[in-house]
């Protein structure tokens, strides 16, 4: 069996990797907090690198989940950094929910050395994660994409090939524009009911058998947002980051989207109100507090 590194051991990236042992994989882990590789060598039978470089020197395949793929890129360089550790002939599997730009430049710049490069990100949140079932959205060549595919099935479910390098970050992008759309609209639309007198409860049980419903209408609001739980499992700053993504790519295509821009300010903004911790579902809040209204009260 092949030996898999995975660096970066965050809210997603934890319970991706807890599934590699179970599946036969040796897995040797790194993250930037030594403490939570080791932490989580502890629960789960893994080796803890000090660096990169030394996590890729032992791997056949590297996977990578770091916020953005600016620190993906940071992390191939210097004494310690993966392009000094990987062997020839690795691939590098980047789950990083990342840009199609900077994924195609660490393409190239692996490709350099022989090792090959899959943009992997993937949907279906955290439990999607601890369950197994996540969508994976793959660029690259056929071949690197087929390799991964059985390292990638230990946390996966749906696993497309989507296109070349970027195209899987092309996707996860434009599914991210959605995801805030349907968090913004749903929340305007039930804080005016609910200014309005109406139950949102029951607003809600309406529209989730109607054609304006959604998976955010569906489970986001009735489990997070009508429960005042607003659970903390994937940052607001992320899909943030991800509307950049998704507006920066539409206008170099020249395809005019207003609705992805407006939603990159509006969730821009409500990072800047809420901060680096709030959880995206959050959002809702700034459209509470401007509505002067809480929904599901
Ligand atoms: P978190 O913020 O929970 O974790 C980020 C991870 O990256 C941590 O391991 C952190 O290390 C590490 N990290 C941060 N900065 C650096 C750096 N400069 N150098 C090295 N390591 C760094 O993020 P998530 O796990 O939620 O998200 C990871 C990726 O997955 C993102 O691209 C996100 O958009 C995507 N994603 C997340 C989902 C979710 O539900 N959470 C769902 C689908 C995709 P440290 O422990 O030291 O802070």
């Amino acid at each position: 069996m092949p030996t898999i590194a995975f660096l970066g051991l965050g809210a997603i990236g934890a319970p991706m990797a807890r599934h590699l042992p179970a599946h036969g994989f040796d897995l040797i882990v790194w993250n930037r907090t030594r403490e939570r590789a080791e932490q989580f060598a502890k629960a789960v039978r893994a080796r803890v690198a000090a660096t990169p470089a030394e996590a890729a020197r032992e791997s056949d395949v590297v996977i990578t989940c770091l916020p953005t793929s600016r620190e993906v890129e940071a992390l191939l360089d210097g004494d310690d950094g993966l392009l000094a550790g990987f062997r020839r002939g690795a691939i590098l599997v980047d789950c990083t929910s990342g840009d199609p730009v900077t994924s195609r430049h660490i393409a190239t710049r692996l490709g350099e050395r022989g090792v090959a490069f899959v943009d992997a990100p993937v949907s279906g949140g955290k439990r999607g994660a601890e369950e197994g079932t996540l969508t994976v959205m793959c660029g690259g060549d056929i071949a690197s994409v087929e390799r991964a595919r059985p390292v990638l099935s230990a946390f996966g479910k749906n696993i497309v090939h989507c296109g070349d390098v970027g195209a899987g970050d092309m996707v996860k992008a434009v599914n991210q524009a959605l995801l805030a759309i349907h968090i913004w609209a749903t929340g305007e639309g039930l804080a005016t009911l609910a200014k309005a007198g109406v139950d949102t409860r029951v607003a809600l049980e309406v529209i989730n058998t109607s054609s304006g419903r959604s998976n955010t209408s569906m489970n986001l609001f009735p489990e997070r947002v009508l429960s005042r739980a607003f659970p903390r499992t994937f940052r607001l700053a992320l899909l943030d980051k991800d509307l950049r993504i998704a507006a920066d790519m539409a206008r170099e295509v020249g395809v005019p989207a207003p609705l992805t821009q407006l939603a990159s300010e509006l969730f821009g903004e409500a990072r800047a109100e809420l901060g680096e911790e709030a959880d995206h579902v959050e959002a809702v809040r700034v459209i509470e507090r401007t509505a002067g209204v809480e929904i599901g009260t």
